[in-house]
Order: structure tokens, then C-alpha cells, then sequence
């Protein structure tokens, strides 16, 4: 029995021409594998705008989330009556998306009115989109007479509680899947499944961070162990840069899961970065393709590559980063500064991405959101509060506005002179480097440079040292 799973991304769902298009993909697919499962994600732009209205409503605002209902009914009322006639499901699905927008209303009211929205409050309000276009494809998909149930993945993906950014618990998923998915379809039905949400055991509304739905698409892969799991984008698949910054970017046909971790970690959006794991350690093979050239391969993500051309395949870049520094010549030698520091960093909740540390031993320093920055200062300073008085530690500083773009390839292990190629491109264009760390799988080379000069600097690794292999 073959079992696949594909997700459909924004872009794939967002206009009735995509959603038709997907559901053409689908209606292939299902002549070809005993079984499919569908993830879909909200509309491109849907989360987005509610995210907004909540935000608005809590800062006291109580006309944006009115437009924005009116806006997102405009736009999928305008996709129903395109995709469905007046004599089939075009009524039931309209009442569907005024019941959600609706809910939606009545959410953004409370929040203005409590002045507030919790993270739990976001996750609920954020998790309509992909509710209604699941509904949406799956009455499509009934169109084409095929036979399709919309799924809420509420029912199917338990997590944690943290909310924005929750963490299935896999064995309670994994049964939850098993029970409802497998009946639906051993009765011939495709399951549509929302992307991008999950539930606490309690059944409180999570989410798996922005973008997750690519997650959501390998959770369920994994639960079914499915024989591949397809994420279907709007580009040809993960390309050598992201093809808005370099026109010039390629489609990358294979890559290992190391490299592309390390990819969607460091920024590119094409992957959420915990979409890797959870099938390739079932030795499920992971494609991504796009729905508007379903005739292109696309990219394959395989466990490990025997041979890698190239030292470096692709380089992305991450905005919206500070850096951090704690120096002081007294912290020489002295053990237990660097675990005090990421400890002090922890206690607020913040992620660094990139560690670099000066041999001489007298700095550390490190990159993190910089929405993160000012707590986690303030806790270095506490925490180090001895230290700074000693002038053992001359000071914690911040510098904002800073970029990481990161180099990626497995053939930088074997390379020699990959990291010179690097710097040689960036000095040539004048790009001056604040700080670089090489991850230790060996597959990445990150590098800190200032914000405007980001672009630049992925242009130039990308002309200079990826199409000059
Ligand atoms: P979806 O809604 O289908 O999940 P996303 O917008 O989340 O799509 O991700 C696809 C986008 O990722 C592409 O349109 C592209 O602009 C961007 N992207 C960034 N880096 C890369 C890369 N290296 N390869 C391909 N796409 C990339
Ligand atoms: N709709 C969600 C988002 O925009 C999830 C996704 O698209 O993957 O973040
Ligand atoms: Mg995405």
C-alpha cells in the first residue's frame, strides 16, 4: 500500500486558479498512490492579516481587524463563487467562511477590550485560515469526485503548550493519526489536513511557529511513515539563493538533510527548519516542488549524499539579528563564563543562532533576535554583576542591525580554501565581515555583516564562489 503526502503552501492555495491547479496535482496523484494525504497551508497573506488584526485590536485599534474581516471575506467569497457553482457547495462553504471570519470578529473584540493578546489568544485567532482553506480544498477535491474530509489538525497533532511555537508530542500524535486518518482512508477518502496548528492534550489551539505547515506535512508523514512526503511551493525547489534576491539563483536537484537544515535555519524560507528531521529518520524521501511547474523535479532531500560537487551549494541570509558581546580581559582562562553567559540567555527565553568566541578567550560573542537583545542583556549584566564591578568583564554591548548569511554546502569539509574563496569575494566588493562561525557539522560557514550590505554579500558568495564551481 503507497501513501503519500504533499502540502500545499500559501501561494499553492491562495487564488482559485492555484487552488484548481493544486487540486489538478492532487487528482494525478491519486490515481498513482493507493493513498494520499493532503496538508494545506491559509491563503498566502491570510495569517499574516490576522495576525495583524489581533495585534491592532490589542493596541486599541478597533477598525483595522473590521477591514481586515472585510478584506479576507472579499477574498474568499470571491474564490468560493469562482470555484463553485450556486447548485453545489458554494452556499455551505460561503456560511463556513462567515462563521470563521465571524469567530475571528468576536476574538479581535475580546482582545480590544482586554487590551492584550496572549500567545495562546494569537494561536487560536491565527489557526482560521488554514481551517477554512482545508475546508475549502477538500470540497474541491469532492468536485472532482474524488472523495475528501477536511481534517482540523487540533484533532491530530498533540503538542505543548508552547504556544507560537509548540512541540508535537509524537507518540500521542502518532496514535491520534493512526486512529482517525487510516479509517478515512480505508474508506477511499483523501484527508485535507490544516497545516501549521496542533492542540495541547487539554485540546487548547497551538501552533508550530510560522511556516509550520511544512512541519505539520512531515509530522503526519512520519505518524503514517509514508513512502514520501512532497511540499509543493512556488518556486522549482530549494534553489542555490533565494530567487527574490538572486534572480540568477538554481534549483539545487539534491541535498542532504544537514545541508538543508542548516539552510532553513539560517533563513530560507522554503523549509520550515524542523521539517527535516521527523521523516528523514524514517528514511522517507522529502521533495520539494513547485505546483506551477509540476513538471520539474524539484529538490530531493536525501539522508546523506555520496559525492557533493561543489564545496558550497546554496547561501541564505537571516535578518532582523543583534550581536552580542561580553569582554573583558579578566575573563582569560576564568571557567564558567560561557555557561553563566548562554545560561543568563536562556533564562529569557531567547535563541542564539551563532556563537563565536576570540581565542585570546577575551570575548564572547553571539547573535540573537534582536528582539531578544535588551532582556538578555540586562540578564548578563546581572548575572555578571561581580564580574563588571571587578572590571573583570569591561562590558556587555549590542550591536544592532546585523545579518547572518550562511554558506552551505557538505563539500566544505573536504574543500580546503572554501572559507578564503568567502572572504576573497566579500573584500572585493568591500563587505567587511563582523564576526564568522563554522557550524560543526562542517556543512556551513556563517558570517555577520551589517544589514544593508547583506544583499550584497549573498550576491557576491553567490556569483563568486557557487556558480564558479
Ligand atoms: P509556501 O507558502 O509555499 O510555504 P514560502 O513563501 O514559505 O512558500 O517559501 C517559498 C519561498 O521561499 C520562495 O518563494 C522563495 O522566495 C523563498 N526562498 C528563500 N530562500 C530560498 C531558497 N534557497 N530556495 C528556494 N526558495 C527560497
Ligand atoms: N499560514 C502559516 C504562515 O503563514 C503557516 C504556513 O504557511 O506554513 O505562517
Ligand atoms: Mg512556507
Amino acid at each position: 500500500m503507497t501513501l503519500l503526502t504533499m502540502k500545499f503552501g500559501g501561494t499553492s492555495v491562495g487564488s482559485p486558479e492555484a487552488l484548481a491547479q493544486a487540486a489538478l496535482i492532487i487528482l494525478e496523484q491519486s490515481q498513482r498512490w493507493d493513498r494520499v494525504v493532503v496538508v494545506v497551508s491559509a491563503m498566502n497573506g491570510v495569517t499574516d492579516a490576522l495576525t495583524r488584526g489581533a495585534v491592532t485590536a490589542a493596541a486599541g485599534d478597533d477598525q483595522t481587524y473590521r477591514a481586515i474581516v472585510t478584506d479576507l471575506r472579499a477574498r474568499h467569497y470571491g474564490t468560493v463563487a469562482s470555484l463553485f457553482s450556486p447548485d453545489g457547495e458554494r452556499a455551505r462553504l460561503l456560511a463556513m467562511v462567515d462563521e470563521y471570519l465571524d469567530e475571528f470578529a468576536a476574538f479581535c473584540r475580546s482582545v480590544h477590550i482586554l487590551g492584550e493578546v496572549t500567545p495562546r489568544a494569537m494561536d487560536a485567532i491565527t489557526s482560521l485560515g488554514e481551517r477554512i482553506n482545508a475546508r475549502i480544498m477538500a470540497a474541491l477535491l469532492r468536485k472532482h469526485s474524488l472523495r475528501s474530509e477536511a481534517v482540523d489538525a487540533t484533532e491530530l497533532i498533540v503538542t505543548d503548550d508552547t504556544f507560537q511555537n509548540a512541540v508535537p508530542l509524537m507518540d500521542k500524535t502518532r496514535d491520534r493519526v493512526l486512529a482517525s486518518l487510516v479509517p478515512l482512508m480505508d474508506s477511499q477518502n483523501i484527508p485535507v489536513v490544516t497545516g501549521f496548528i496542533g492542540a495541547t492534550e487539554q485540546g487548547v489551539t497551538t501552533t508550530l511557529g510560522r511556516g509550520g505547515s511544512d512541519y505539520s506535512a512531515s509530522i503526519l508523514g512520519s505518524c503514517l511513515d509514508a513512502d514520501e512526503v512532497w511540499i509543493w511551493t512556488d518556486v522549482d525547489g530549494v534553489m542555490t539563493a533565494d530567487p527574490r534576491l538572486v534572480p540568477e539563483a538554481r534549483v539545487i536537484p539534491a541535498l542532504s538533510a544537514s545541508e538543508v537544515s542548516e539552510l532553513a535555519y539560517f533563513g530560507a524560507k522554503v523549509l520550515h527548519p524542523r521539517t527535516i528531521w521527523p521523516v528523514i529518520e524514517r528514511g522517507i524521501p522529502l521533495w520539494v516542488k513547485n505546483t506551477f511547474n509540476p513538471s520539474c523535479p524539484g529538490t530531493r532531500i536525501v539522508p546523506e549524499l555520496e559525492s557533493s560537487p561543489g564545496a558550497i551549494k546554496a547561501v541564505t541570509a537571516i535578518q532582523g539579528m543583534s550581536l552580542v558581546t561580553v569582554e573583558g580581559r579578566g575573563m582569560m582562562g576564568v571557567p564558567g563564563i560561557a555557561a553563566r553567559t548562554f545560561a543568563a540567555v536562556a533564562s529569557q527565553g531567547a535563541s542564539v543562532l551563532m556563537i563565536s568566541q576570540a581565542s585570546s578567550e577575551q570575548s564572547i560573542c553571539f547573535v540573537l533576535p534582536t528582539q531578544a537583545v535588551s532582556s538578555v542583556v540586562h540578564a548578563i549584566e546581572k548575572e555578571m554583576a561581580l564580574e563588571l564591578a571587578r572590571r573583570d568583564i569591561n562590558r556587555v554591548w549590542s550591536l544592532d542591525n546585523v545579518v547572518i548569511v550562511t554558506a552551505v554546502g557538505a563539500g566544505i569539509r573536504s574543500t580546503p580554501g572554501v572559507a578564503a574563496r568567502i572572504f576573497g569575494a566579500l573584500g572585493r566588493a568591500g563587505i567587511n565581515v563582523i564576526a564568522i562561525a563554522q557550524g560543526s557539522s562542517e556543512c556551513s560557514i556563517s558570517l555577520v555583516v551589517s544589514s544593508e550590505l547583506a544583499v550584497e554579500a549573498v550576491r557576491q558568495i553567490h556569483s563568486q564562489v557557487i556558480l564558479e564551481n
